[in-house]
């Protein structure tokens, strides 16, 4: 018999509507799989058997039908689910159960897909190595001694080790796209305000975006499908129809690029890749050439501010966001012994309960949000955001989409970079620029390096989603999907 484990999303949702199988035989074989590889992996921070199992049987009953009924999914711990505990990875938050359902997560239930657990992660969704969850991090399938990237390290490990077939991240500064890249998945961030924020854990309510990891581009597009969309509970939602994706990533898949331009950014070529990750881009980039495309070398001066300019404006944000969690409203308390003030029960908290990530942004954020201080700080990384917005915009005068490698590195082994934080901070160099722009972009595999996966990475101009899908699935039908060595 087949592993279902291994099929895709779309394959899956074939079998469960022609009834050749169960929603529940789809689920409990993923169930199993977890319990069987999990200890290894550590993809999970919390698996709901009762209710993926429940959410199935509807399916079944013939309750709910649709594009994806009966699919199973991960969703990050940063996204809030009713009852199911929810901890963004954060010893303040442990044992916290939500008492709402985040919209996504509303959609998914909507659509009949059972979710089967809560996925690790960066604490607050802050790293690009799951090395700051408070909960100890996730291992690549591909090398349990290497990180599966950050913050979203478990969503694309759990796909990767084929425990789900499709998971949901969030990607404030590149959290879906590296992770996808270092564990050979796919991972796009939709369009700002196009997928809604309702029910996030916010980080940088500016920039925080959720959105589809999946082992294929369609799949990745059939759950974009499914998340998106305006939601009047979410003020920054973009109240207009969302684009064809899944038509788009069949267009593409038909391998024809003819007439479409692809930029490559002049200011990326001197930023230090690994030599492996730029001969894995430029070979695919190659393909994609063959396939009728046409590249341009375009300039954007000022990308080589992104990272200071987000590294100033994700702290700022998240140094508001973070101020409510003070042992008041949520999760730990510690100290309050009766004799203590409020003041001091809410400093014990913070102290007890945030990593030592999460203290080194409120610090920075509190500092440059500082009267004396703003101006010089927050005041000049928002004009930054405005220059790196027009560089885009200028780009996309010449180009209908711009390409970079994901990321700078292949997945990288556990500690070597956890002591010096700009050497984490640099695994988003390529995917900054597009958050503070607030554009679409996916991460799709595009060959190994060393034996690891590399990711190529496609942006668009801001609701062009269909136009990078279509890209995607392009270059995936040249160069094909990547399977890890048996866990
Ligand atoms: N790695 C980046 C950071 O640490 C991006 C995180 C994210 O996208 N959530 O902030």
């Amino acid at each position: 018999m087949t592993d279902l484990t291994r099929l895709s999303a779309s394959d899956l949702a074939k079998l469960i509507s022609a009834r050749e199988v169960s929603a529940v035989e789809v689920a409990t074989a993923h169930l199993d799989r977890i319990a069987a590889v999990d200890d290894r992996v550590h993809a999970f921070l919390h698996v709901d058997r009762a209710g993926a199992l429940e959410a199935a049987a509807a399916v079944d009953r013939g309750e709910i039908t649709g594009p994806l009924a009966g699919v199973p999914i991960a969703v990050k711990d940063v996204v809030t689910t009713k009852g199911v505990p929810t901890t963004a990875a954060s010893k303040i938050l442990e044992g916290w159960k939500p008492p709402y359902d985040a919209t996504i997560v509303e959609r998914l239930k909507k659509a009949g897909m059972p979710i089967l657990g809560k996925t690790n992660m960066d604490e607050f969704a802050m790293g690009s190595s799951t090395e700051y969850s408070a909960y100890g991090p996730t291992n690549n399938p591909w090398d349990l001694g290497r990180i599966p990237g950050g913050s979203g390290g478990g969503s694309a490990a759990a796909l990767a080790a084929y425990e789900a077939p499709l998971a949901i991240g969030t990607d404030t500064g590149g959290s879906i796209r590296q992770p996808g890249a270092v564990t050979g998945t796919v991972g796009a961030k939709p369009t700002y305000g196009g997928t809604s924020r309702y029910g996030l854990i916010a980080f940088s309510s500016s920039l925080d975006t959720p959105g589809p990891c999946a082992r294929t581009v369609e799949d990745t597009a059939l759950l974009h499908a499914v998340i998106a969309g305006h939601d009047p509970r979410d003020s920054t939602s973009i109240p207009q129809p969302v684009p064809d994706v899944v038509a788009a990533a069949r267009l593409g898949a038909t391998g024809d690029l003819t007439g479409v331009r692809l930029g490559i950014v002049k200011e990326f070529a001197g930023d230090g890749s690994e030599p492996g990750v730029t001969a894995a881009f430029q070979e695919s980039l190659q393909k994609l050439v063959k396939l009728g495309a046409e590249v341009v070398e375009v300039s954007c001066p000022h990308f080589e501010y992104a990272l200071p300019a987000y590294y100033l404006i994700a702290p700022s944000e998240c140094s508001s966001n973070l101020a409510r969690f003070d042992g008041v409203r949520y999760g730990l308390r510690a100290g309050d012994d009766g004799n203590r003030s409020l003041e001091e029960v809410m400093s014990l908290t913070r102290e007890a309960g945030f990593g030592p990530e999460v203290k080194r942004r409120i610090i920075i954020g509190t500092y440059a949000l500082s009267s004396g201080y703003y101006d010089a700080y927050y005041g000049q990384a928002q004009k930054v955001r405005t220059l790196i917005t027009r560089d885009f915009q200028s780009a996309f005068e010449k180009v209908d989409v711009l390409v970079s490698p994901t990321t700078p590195f292949v997945a990288f082994p556990f500690g070597s970079r956890t002591s010096d934080p700009y050497q984490m901070y640099l695994a988003d160099l390529f995917t900054i620029p597009t958050n503070l722009y607030g554009g679409p972009a996916i991460s799709v595999p595009c060959g190994l390096s060393e034996g690891l996966p590399v990711g190529f990475q496609i942006m668009a101009p801001t609701l062009a989603d269909d136009r990078m899908y279509r890209v995607a699935a392009a270059l995936e039908s040249a160069v094909g999907t990547f399977t890890p060595p048996a866990l």
